[in-house]
Order: C-alpha cells, then sequence, then structure tokens
C-alpha cells in the first residue's frame, strides 16, 4: 500500500500496515513520538490498519488541537475508570473531550453525593493509571455481545446507547476501548497508552440530564483538564485563576459598579460608582467627538413599523427588536440608530457645501438577545453605544475614513490597546453594482496605506450594504475583542431616498458612514473591568480620592478638604467611619481607589493631606492645594492606562 506524507513524499507499506508501522517506518524519533494517525480528516488509532491511497499524518503531541482532544479523551476514560473502582455501582455514561478539556456524565448509587472535596482521591486514582501506562485496547464486538456484557455490568445508559445505534444507524458491530480494568463502549481514537496524558486536573463538578433531556435522570459530570506537561497545566490554571480574579461580573459586584436582576435580563443596575465610570467615558466620547466636529443629537427609542419598513429591518432584524403597539400601529424599540439619524438628515435640505454632517448619539438600544447568550456586561439586551454616523459626498470618503481612524486610535490609545485592523470586502449576498464596490473597496484601502496602516484583508466579510474597516484588540488575558468599526453604506441613503444639492445644482445621494469606537460602553466597561483587573488609572476611577480623619476630631477637616477638591471637578469620598486608620486604608486598597488622604491634627492645622497612593505607599505631606493639582493634572492628562 501507499500513503503520502504531508511534504509530499511518498511512503510504500506493507499490506495492512498500521499507522505504527508508519511512524516507524519514518524513523524511531516518530515511533515514540505517535499517538495516533490522521487520514481522510479522521484522527485514528495507531494499531488500526491505514487506508490505502490516502495522505497521512502522524499526530504527536505538537499537533495541537487534535492531539489534546486525544489525551483529553483519554483523560475522561481515566476519570471512569477511578470513579467505577472508587464507587461500586456507579453508572457511566458519556466522557468526551471539550474546548477546555474533557467531562464524564455518571449516576452515583443511592445516598452518594460527589463533590470537589472528593477530587484529590480521584485525581490520586487516576495518576495511579496513568503512571501504570495501560494500553488503549480496541476491540470489535457484535452488538448481542456488546449489549449482553453491558446488561450484565448493569450499566443501562450503555445498553440505550447501543440499542439507538441498532435502531438509528443499524449496526452491527461496535468498538469497546480497554484501559487496565476498564471497559468503554467508544468510538476512539485513542492515544496508544494512559500514559500519554502527562498532567491532569479535576475541576468542576455539576448536574446534567442524560441526554439533556428535562424528563431523563439528572447525571453527575465532573469536568476536568489535562495537557501533555505539568508546565502546561500550571499555564492554563494560572490563566483560568487570573480570569476568575478579572471576571467583571465579580468585580463589578465587589467594587459596586453594577448589578443584575432576573426581573430586567441582559440590562445592568448601574450603582453610583459604575453610572460615575459610565459617564466618564460618555463625557470622553462627547469631548473627543466635538473636537473632531461630530454634532451630537438626540432621536426617539419608538418608531412605528414604517420606518423598520424603510431602513429594512422590519424584513431582516425584526426578531431581534422589542415590538409594542399603541392605538392600532405597531412600533419598535430601536436596536441600532441608524435609521433615525437617517430620517433626521431627511428633515431638511442639504447642500454640498454642508457636508460632512457627523451626527453622534449616546442614544439607549435594546436587542432582544435570547436570555441564554446574555453575559454580564458583554453581551446585554440594553445598552448605549458611542456611536455616529457621517452623510457626506463621495469625493470626502476617504477622509472622513481617515478621520474615523485617528479618532479610533486616539480612544484606544488612552487605554493602551493595540489595535489590529480588518478591511472585510464584498459578500456574496450584497446590494449595488461591482463598480460602487470598486469604488468603495479603494477607498477603504487607499485610507488605511496613506496612513501606512497594516491590516488584514478578510475577503467577503463585510456588511451586505458595504465595506468596513473593524478594530480588533487582545487584552491583558491575551483575549481578543473587536472594538471599533468604520462602515461604509450604500444602501440607507437609497432606502430613505437621501440627497444633497451640488455645485452642478443636481441632487446627490449622500454616501452614509456608520463608526463607533468603543462600541457599547456596557461590553467596553465589561472589557476595561478585566482589563484592568478593577484598577482604574486615576482618570477614570469613579472615586479618585478618599479623605480619611484619624479620628472624630478631624471629621470637620476632611469634610471641607472633600468638599474643596469636589468643587474642582475630582471625585472624592470621605471614609470617617469609627474603624481604625489601618483597617480604613486596606479597605480603600481593596476597594482600589487610586488616592488616600490622611488628616490627623497636624494635617488639620496646616492645611495638608498625608498622601498614600495605592500600590505605592507613603508619599508624603502635601497642601490641599498642592495636591488638587497633581489630581486635576492627572485628570486632565489621562494618565496612566
Ligand atoms: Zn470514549
Ligand atoms: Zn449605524
Amino acid at each position: 500500500m501507499k500513503v503520502t506524507l504531508p511534504d509530499g513524499t511518498p511512503l510504500e507499506l506493507e499490506d495492512g500496515a498500521t499507522g505504527a508501522d508508519a511512524a516507524a517506518a519514518i524513523g524511531p524519533g516518530l515511533a515514540r513520538a505517535a499517538l495516533a494517525v490522521k487520514q481522510a480528516g479522521e484522527v485514528r488509532d495507531l494499531a488500526r490498519p491505514l487506508l490505502d491511497g490516502e495522505p497521512l499524518e502522524v499526530i504527536t503531541a505538537k499537533s495541537g488541537r487534535d492531539a489534546l482532544d486525544l489525551i483529553r479523551h483519554d483523560a475522561a476514560h481515566v476519570l471512569a475508570t477511578a470513579v467505577t473502582e472508587l464507587y461500586p455501582g456507579v453508572k457511566v455514561s458519556i466522557g468526551p473531550p471539550i474546548d477546555a478539556g474533557f467531562y464524564y456524565d455518571f449516576e452515583f448509587p443511592e445516598g452518594v453525593t460527589v463533590t470537589e472535596a472528593d477530587f484529590p482521591a480521584i485525581e490520586q486514582r487516576m495518576r495511579e493509571h496513568l503512571k501504570a501506562a495501560e494500553a488503549f485496547e480496541r476491540e470489535d464486538v457484535t452488538v448481542a455481545e456488546a449489549l449482553e456484557r453491558f446488561r450484565a455490568e448493569g450499566q443501562d445508559y450503555k445498553v440505550e446507547l447501543i440499542e439507538d445505534l441498532v435502531r438509528d444507524q443499524g449496526v452491527e458491530t461496535v468498538s469497546l476501548y480497554r484501559n487496565g480494568p476498564f471497559t468503554d463502549l467508544c468510538r476512539g481514537p485513542h492515544a496508544p497508552a494512559t500514559d500519554r496524558v502527562g498532567a491532569l486536573k479535576l475541576q468542576s463538578v455539576a448536574g446534567a440530564y442524560w441526554r439533556g433531556d428535562a424528563s431523563r435522570t439528572m447525571l453527575t459530570r465532573i469536568y476536568g483538564t489535562a495537557f501533555f506537561t505539568k508546565k502546561e497545566l500550571e499555564a492554563e490554571l494560572e490563566r483560568l485563576e487570573q480570569a476568575r480574579a478579572r471576571d467583571h461580573r465579580r468585580l463589578g459586584r465587589e467594587l459596586g459598579l453594577f448589578t443584575f436582576s432576573e426581573l430586567s435580563p441582559g440590562s445592568a443596575f448601574w450603582l453610583p460608582k459604575g453610572t460615575t465610570l459610565f459617564n466618564t467615558l460618555v463625557a470622553l466620547s462627547r469631548e473627543m467627538g466635538a473636537e473632531r466636529g461630530f454634532t451630537e443629537v438626540k432621536t426617539p427609542l419608538l418608531y412605528e413599523s414604517e420606518l423598520w419598513k424603510t431602513s429594512g429591518h422590519w424584513g431582516k432584524y425584526r426578531e431581534n427588536m422589542f415590538v409594542t403597539e399603541t392605538e392600532g400601529r405597531e412600533f419598535g424599540v430601536k436596536p441600532m440608530n441608524c435609521p433615525g439619524h437617517a430620517h433626521l438628515y431627511r428633515q431638511q435640505r442639504w447642500s454640498y457645501r454642508d457636508l460632512p454632517v457627523r451626527y453622534a448619539e449616546p442614544g439607549l438600544l435594546h436587542r432582544n438577545e435570547l436570555s441564554g447568550t446574555l453575559h454580564g456586561l458583554l453581551r446585554v439586551r440594553h445598552f448605549i453605544q458611542d456611536d455616529a454616523h457621517i452623510f457626506c459626498t463621495e469625493e470626502q470618503v476617504q477622509e472622513e475614513v481617515q478621520r474615523c481612524l485617528e479618532y479610533s486610535f486616539a480612544t484606544f490609545d488612552l487605554f493602551g490597546f493595540e489595535m489590529q485592523l480588518e478591511l472585510s470586502t464584498r459578500p456574496e449576498q450584497r446590494i449595488g453594482s461591482d463598480e460602487m464596490w470598486d469604488r468603495a473597496e479603494a477607498k477603504l484601502e487607499q485610507a488605511l496605506k496613506d496612513q501606512g496602516l497594516d491590516y488584514v484583508l478578510n475577503p467577503g466579510d463585510g456588511a451586505f450594504y458595504g465595506p468596513k474597516i473593524d478594530l480588533h484588540t487582545t487584552d491583558s488575558l491575551g483575549r481578543s475583542w473587536q472594538l471599533g468599526t468604520v462602515q461604509l453604506d450604500y444602501s440607507m441613503p437609497e432606502r430613505f431616498d437621501l440627497s444633497y444639492i451640488g455645485a452642478d445644482n443636481a441632487e446627490h445621494r449622500p454616501v452614509m458612514i456608520h463608526t463607533a469606537r468603543m462600541g457599547s460602553f456596557e461590553r467596553f466597561i465589561g472589557i476595561l473591568t478585566e482589563h484592568y483587573a478593577g484598577d482604574f488609572p486615576v482618570w477614570l476611577a469613579p472615586v479618585q480620592a478618599l479623605v480619611l480623619p484619624i479620628s472624630d476630631r478631624h471629621a470637620g477637616a476632611a469634610e471641607g478638604a472633600a468638599a474643596q477638591l469636589r468643587r474642582r471637578g475630582l471625585r472624592v469620598d470621605v471614609d470617617a467611619r469609627t474603624e481604625s486608620i489601618g483597617r480604613r486604608i486596606r479597605e480603600a486598597e481593596l476597594q482600589k481607589v487610586p488616592y488616600m488622604l490622611v488628616i490627623g491634627d497636624r494635617e488639620a492645622q496646616e492645611g495638608t493631606v498625608a498622601v498614600r497612593r495605592r500600590h505605592e505607599g507613603d508619599e508624603g505631606t502635601l497642601t490641599l492645594e498642592a495636591f488638587a493639582e497633581r489630581l486635576e493634572h492627572e485628570t486632565a492628562t489621562r494618565a496612566g492606562s
């Protein structure tokens, strides 16, 4: 038989040769490293005969996802091995690899509950099986044989699975995999032996209905993860721990920023500190927009269906909208600002001299996201975007796009986000002529090239109404987020019949540009909270300084100092509780307040404050005026990212 290796080299082997034979024929190093082979898109056991004529890839620890899935599936079997030994009478069901590791579902005998407290004992037993390097042996048996075996063992779930395979697929044989004392009904594939799993950890336990059916038995699902090396496992656990500590839902609660309620799913309740943070970002967007010629408008929340029919949302997007009715007329709550802005533009006659018109609106939007997809602030139903719409002439497009990009970079620089750009071009389903698309794409490309910006081309990923540039960033945990966008739109001006009078005195169609930087403030705050682990820079911190009177008799001086700072627009609180000063400082540190200002006898008398900077400690005594100037300067320059 003959197979081809990934580099194109043909490999001649004896008929009936296995994956292990192929690896050995290539070299002894590969024979040792081989875990499985991949042929015709399928990962197969080393011990199975090869498919003649098919290209062949040998899977080793370096093969990425395929290799990890393989040993995680091995680990799931080893988990079932340990659990069946430790809990006689347990019934096993299924145990696949998943993105983050693996799980196995069990039905424990009456009265037995397994919790995380039992993990060390189970892990210990699992490690013994890894150390024993037990081979995974595949055996193909008849359905009758398999049924007899699992019935005798009282493994009802396996029996049901086999019966379904017979009924749905008409199978006559099934495959079993044995490792040490445990045999599972399994399609495979598996690595040659259990010792290929280098390190594992059980992570959590949850209830899961058999076959996801709420009318069936609730099984116990044990989750774990596995890697080739201890080092990889430790890095992953460290990453998970960091992500947990930074989870914006948890920090939002701990820092008093926002909460959620089942009574309004997907809609945050902003507490005073969170509202301050929110308003600081909206103010930032207003200030930066105004500097760049954007004017703010306010448009309604509710529109008659007529508007949504014109915009096309009624046909394409209605399921994502909240709809209501009054006096026999149907209304939709806006999921985006664009149709309102197009309608607003239309209320007036425009000359080419008026363009570009740049409307910005931090308007309240609602989208009917399925409740199962909601996730903290990252996916909500109720939000406000920093979006804006530009109406301009065809000739102005390129400059406007460049200005939007500059606006985006200026915004993201403040947070230390590095941006990657993507240019998305014409999709299969689109409106407009090829000539229009040629022009629009060329303009975006030119805007990028003129500024010497690197970008990735994303062919076919544009919106149906025009091409776009998206800005992505990677946060401090290495996760990628799409933030800004600049989209050309030739459709909405058409649908709303928008026009302007050109220099030739004739009517022309403007181009509409949709652009946003932070996107929804809600999502952006979720991202920022995790990015900073709640430790916001001074200009963004909800409470910039906390004044701490040492004892009751300094409370008046503390209130006075806070009032003076507040009059200068600084965000200052006083903590005059009777707790010890040490304790109040510790709590302020936990609340991640950047500055603590301690006032005792000397400070009260001299009009000074003893300054403590979070992370830095004591910074000496300053006059209140000097501290105010310092804080003002840090706020105004938005120092620190
Ligand atoms: Zn399996
Ligand atoms: Zn828009």
